[in-house]
């Protein structure tokens, strides 16, 4: 059965999540997005689900909702809970974190 809702959940608040409606994973069965676990055993379904992502082309604002949101479960733009753990959001801008910032990288650029 085909449905008109993304793999994932309905966000709530005031934001424009207008981008939801070009997610790749529309036709896809919401439950591959959701596995148990990442070990071994869900690797074949978090592959999957990570492929699907791969050739979205929102996949950039379904991640920083979902670090906004701090989504704990689920696949979300191209990354796994376990990823998403060592992410964050500066400035609107997703980074690793303990990377510096564009802004603390220009700084060291001119003092040296
Ligand atoms: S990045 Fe993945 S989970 Fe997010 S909207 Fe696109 S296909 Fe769906």
């Amino acid at each position: 059965m085909e449905t008109d809702a993304t793999a994932a959940p309905e966000p709530t608040g005031t934001e424009d999540h207008g981008w939801r409606h070009d997610a790749a994973c529309l036709s896809e069965d919401p439950e591959l997005f959701f596995p148990e676990g990442e070990s071994d055993r869900y690797q074949p379904q978090v592959s999957a689900a990570l492929e699907v992502c791969g050739s979205c082309a929102v996949a950039e604002d379904c991640l920083r909702y979902a670090l906004e949101a701090d989504q704990r479960t689920g696949i979300w733009g191209g990354t796994t809970a376990q990823m998403r753990h060592d992410l964050e959001l500066v400035g609107g801008r997703v980074r690793t974190i303990g990377a510096p910032t564009s802004a603390e990288v220009a700084v060291h650029s001119v003092a040296s």
